[in-house]
């Protein structure tokens, strides 16, 4: 079982922004970027491409919900996707608030988020969508 799939279940918790039957939305813990946030499908599957066609598409369409909601959250350019997926084998896609093409760089130091702006952050992206 994947780390993502325990915070799907509930098992170990997260700051969570979305959810329907399919998708769970929530921070990531280790942001690129204040709001930094991760789309996961709750079927287990690895490779993003390993997903069913209908799953891919709705995850894309869940993800623009969330992201819409990030950019009345967080002041940004636009909202960046990235899928990388080398950590953790569960597919997902990163949703980063941008200004300049170093905030989607995933090798500079990570930003320190205080737990209490987690939450405030998650409240507020929930609002929004
Ligand atoms: P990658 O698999 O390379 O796309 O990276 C996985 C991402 O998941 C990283 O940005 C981690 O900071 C993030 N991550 C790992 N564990 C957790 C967790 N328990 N809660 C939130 N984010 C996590």
């Amino acid at each position: 079982m994947t780390i993502f799939s325990k915070i799907i279940s509930g098992e170990i918790p997260c700051y969570k922004v979305a959810e329907d039957d399919n998708f769970l939305a929530f921070l990531d813990i280790n942001p690129v970027a204040k709001g930094h946030t991760l789309v996961v499908p709750k079927k287990e599957v690895d490779y993003i491409y390993n997903l069913d066609d209908e799953t891919l598409a709705a995850l894309m369409l869940f993800s623009k919900k969330v992201a819409k909601a990030i950019e009345k959250v967080v002041p940004c350019n636009r909202i960046g996707i990235s899928v990388i997926g080398l950590e953790v084998p569960h597919a997902h896609m990163h949703l980063i608030p941008i200004n300049t093409l170093d905030d989607m760089n995933f090798s500079k130091p990570r930003v320190t988020v205080a737990p209490d702006e987690y939450v405030s952050l998650a409240a507020q992206i929930a609002i929004n969508i």
